[in-house]
């Protein structure tokens, strides 16, 4: 008899349409990884050398006003830059480029420096949700700007190079890789269908409960069935929507709300401030309405089996299919269970 939980196999990702190697066996096998330097230092509220606290000097040479609430700026070190002339090349279909408009900005939450969505409160939270709607529709009514990519990335270990709590949004020309693949995926399985892939695969989880780890009336947190990272988690909207401006205030409320209980699940699990990148996956701002696309956001942490111990993709990952040891139900049940 195959056994699921202990025997090799393979689990296909429908978003992507890749497959992920599971080895549930291989938690048993002496562990000589890495031990990352444990981050215990506590945070002040307000450290005089960070450069996104309120009334500091950034790097750039600005300074940051006595901001009370959220603070948007136009990244200093920005990765994409507005206003540039269009322009591309190609030769024999080999070496293809083009010219890629954007603009990055940076969101802090909060004024205060030792914050975590973790710990920010109700009314903080839904402060934040409100910002990245309206940096989604600002950036997103650019003509040049056909993709707004809200992330963060929390935890030295994830590259954060600073515990100040804030997110980035770099909007672009063009639409990204992973989100050009969900598309294709959500857009095939539309056409097969005539149905959301996401909108089943939520009411899928929520019937079956082995891989939710929170939910409220408008959200569901899950580990995907097909999850790549330790305790990955997918936070799925319940109701068919496309971009987090189609959210009612109550679902924006319930955003800031699963949040806000997902990361302090992750914060409880191995009892350190969790380290994840995070983002939100959502429609095009190209003109057209995609209702395709079903607005989730991905939790991608890094950490393996204690606060100190992360996993890496390296080798048989980089080279061939990404791999996973523990299955996606026991870190879901570890989830819960904290
Ligand atoms: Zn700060
Ligand atoms: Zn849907
Ligand atoms: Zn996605």
């Amino acid at each position: 008899m195959f056994d699921w939980t202990k025997d090799p196999h393979r689990r296909f990702n429908p978003l992507t349409r890749e497959w992920v190697l599971v080895s549930p066996h291989r938690t048993d096998r002496p562990w000589q990884g890495q031990m990352e330097e444990e981050a215990v230092a506590a945070q002040p509220d307000y450290d005089p050398h960070c450069y996104l606290c309120p009334g500091n000097p950034r790097a750039g040479g600005a300074r940051n006003p006595a901001y009370s609430s959220t603070f948007v700026f136009d990244n200093d070190f920005a990765a994409l830059k507005p206003g540039r002339p269009h322009d591309r090349f190609d030769q024999d279909g080999l070496l293809l480029a083009e010219s890629e408009p954007g603009l990055c900005r940076v969101v802090c939450f909060s004024p205060r420096h030792n914050l975590t969505i973790a710990n920010m409160d109700a009314p903080g939270l839904r402060q934040v949700v409100d910002t990245w709607v309206d940096q989604y529709l600002e950036l997103g009514a650019r003509p040049e700007i056909n993709y707004v990519q809200i992330f963060e990335n929390r935890g030295a270990m994830m590259g954060a190079s600073n515990p100040h709590p804030h997110c980035q949004i770099w909007s672009s020309h063009s639409v990204p890789n992973e989100v050009l693949k969900e598309q294709e995926s959500l857009l095939a399985w539309r056409a097969r269908r005539d149905t959301c892939l996401l909108c089943e695969y939520a009411r899928l989880e929520q019937a079956g409960g082995e891989r939710t780890v929170e939910e409220n009336d408008a959200f569901v947190t899950v580990v995907p069935f097909w999850a790549v990272w330790p305790f990955e988690t997918m936070v799925v909207s319940k109701r068919h929507l496309s971009s987090i401006d189609q959210l009612t205030a109550v679902e924006r409320d319930a955003l800031a709300d699963i949040l806000q209980r997902t990361t302090a699940r992750y914060d409880r699990l191995f009892r350190v401030s969790f380290p994840y990148s995070m983002g939100i996956h959502q429609r095009p701002t190209d003109g057209t309405a995609h209702d395709e696309h079903h607005l989730h956001l991905h939790f991608y942490p890094p950490l393996l089996r204690s606060a100190t111990v992360r996993k890496f993709l390296v080798g048989y990952e980089m080279l061939a299919t990404p791999q996973r040891d523990i299955t996606a139900e026991s870190a879901a049940a570890r989830l819960r269970g904290v």
